[in-house]
């Protein structure tokens, strides 16, 4: 297969042909979120590019094996449980399986392993007993072990940064006492009272942050790996760190690409609590917006551009998948309806041979597929699919559509959602039994018998079934309710 994908790699700096160190499996890494509270749509911002990704190599047919981590010890998580006096399991517990359900929510796909840095010391102290060995780690008379960061010459490589001693940005916890150096960073802290710790041969203790990551990557999918992402925040000091502690450790390049998304802003500003614009994907779902909309919102803008999240986008996205949700569902329903129905929906055989859905549709697909091979231009992809619907639309309006028409239709609905995850194809064709039940409700209001539509609106209703009256001698509608939207509160 000739892959003409090109991705943006930090380290090397700039657009770079992908090419996979096995023609066949990709391993992807992505840092998981820190479980001390519910993620926020910035960290969903990251998540969701990093699903399409991984959907995009999947659909050029590679396996993608995906490690995404779970960081379930450290300052904020310790915090937290003290706060609550719970134990750190039980707070990590807790918010884990909130990140879990709301992965599900956004229709994000899950990751073939998803390491919690808790279960996973052993490689940690042995990744840390190695860096020890080569003297690049030292135990400090603190009583903390630290990467000598002086020791790896490619250090400041994928920041930019030039090492001078105390490397700006870089964090300087109070209670690192002992450092050679300033930018010296910690892999493994000495136990403080009131804190959970595990043993190693350097006293009770816990891991740092970076050190977790690069024991879980490497652990799971190889010394080298192909692709390694996450929010543009991470690249220092945090994957700054994992390629000294990874590559001091092997001898061994890490990362082959490096791919990082920019900040989420909100109403151009920076998120958070104090100006509250700080949202977490639970409070919009609150606000009674669809979890596909979100995801739209947070989708649409390429990974290196700026996302700037107002509601207005919300509300734009809304409009896009209900665009997307009736076409389909009109397609379906004219698939699925009874020879009688048919009849009355569609055209002749003759008018509606005159388009070739199938045929129309190609170009359409071919520009997505280059637009995301191109370090995945997701704006460009999503206009295409856009007009693909639109040429859809025009084909239904004209009732040119022959079953062949339909079932192309039907295909390109299926091979977006396995790109964009927007779940279109979901939703259910109009079954036959709730035609009529309309056709009932329609006559009964034509005749004025408001008892009988109510009820038969109620009927279709506890089915899940909302009806939409038409305007004066035009016919009434109906809609599977299953968008936030469609629920009247
Ligand atoms: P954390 O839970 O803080 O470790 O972050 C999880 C992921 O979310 C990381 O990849 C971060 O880079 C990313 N992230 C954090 N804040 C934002 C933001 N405002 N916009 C986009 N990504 C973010
Ligand atoms: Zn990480």
């Amino acid at each position: 297969m000739i892959q003409k994908i090109q991705f943006h790699d930090t380290l090397k700096g700039g657009i770079k042909k992908f090419e996979p160190l096995n023609p066949k499996e990709i391993t992807l890494y992505t840092c998981g979120p820190t479980v001390y509270n519910y993620a926020h749509i910035g960290n969903f911002r990251t998540f969701v590019f990093e699903d399409l990704l991984r959907r995009f190599l999947e659909y050029k047919g590679f396996h993608v094996k995906h490690v995404m981590n779970i960081t379930d010890v450290d300052d904020k998580t310790i915090a937290g449980a003290n706060r609550e006096k719970k134990s750190l399991s039980a707070y990590t517990e807790f918010y884990t399986e909130a990140f879990l359900e709301d992965m599900k929510t956004l229709n994000m796909l899950s990751p073939e392993i998803q390491p919690r840095a808790t279960d996973s010391i052993d490689d940690i102290v042995a990744l840390i007993r190695t860096l020890i060995e080569k003297e690049i780690a030292y135990l400090a008379e603190d009583g903390s072990v630290y990467y000598r960061v002086a020791k790896f010459p490619g250090y400041g490589k994928l920041s930019k940064k030039k090492l001078d001693g105390n490397i700006s940005g870089a964090r300087v916890d109070v209670d690192e006492y002992d450092k050679e150096q300033g930018a010296d960073f910690v892999l493994w802290k000495k136990a403080k009272e009131d804190e959970p710790s595990w043993d190693s041969p350097w006293g009770k203790g816990r891991p740092g942050w970076h050190i977790e990551c690069s024991a879980m990557c490497m652990r799971h999918l190889g010394e080298t790996i192909d692709i390694h992402a996450g929010g543009e925040d991470l690249v220092f000091p945090h994957h700054e760190n994992e390629i000294a502690q990874s590559e001091a450790a092997t001898g061994k390049p890490f990362v082959k690409y490096w791919l990082h998304a920019k900040h989420l802003l909100v109403n151009g500003e920076k998120m958070s609590k104090s100006k509250g614009n700080f949202f977490t994907l639970r409070d919009l779902l609150e606000k009674g917006y669809d979890p596909m909309a979100i995801r739209y919102a947070l989708l649409s803008v390429h990974y290196r551009h700026q996302l700037n999240f107002t509601f207005e986008s919300l509300k734009e996205a809304r409009e896009v998948i209900e665009k997307l949700d009736n076409c389909y569902f009109q397609c379906i329903s004219l698939l699925h309806a009874s020879d009688k129905v048919i009849q009355v929906l569609k055209k002749p055989a003759e008018l509606a041979s005159a388009i070739n859905l199938e045929s129309t549709l190609k170009p359409f697909y071919d520009g997505i597929i280059s637009a995301l091979e191109n370090d995945l231009n997701v704006s460009a992809a999503l206009s295409l699919l856009l007009a693909g619907v639109s040429e859809i639309n025009r084909a239904l309006a004209g009732f040119q559509i022959a079953d062949a028409n339909l079932l192309a239709a039907k295909s390109f609905f299926e091979k977006m959602d396995q790109l964009f995850g927007f779940d279109i194809s979901c939703i259910e064709a109009l079954p036959n039994e709730i035609i009529s039940a309309l056709g009932k409700y329609s006559e009964a209001r034509r005749s004025k018998d408001f008892e009988t539509s109510d009820k038969l609106r109620k009927e279709l209703g506890d089915k899940g079934w909302l009806v939409k009256d038409g305007r004066p001698g035009e016919p009434s509608t109906v809609k599977k309710v299953r968008r936030a939207w469609d629920i009247k509160k």
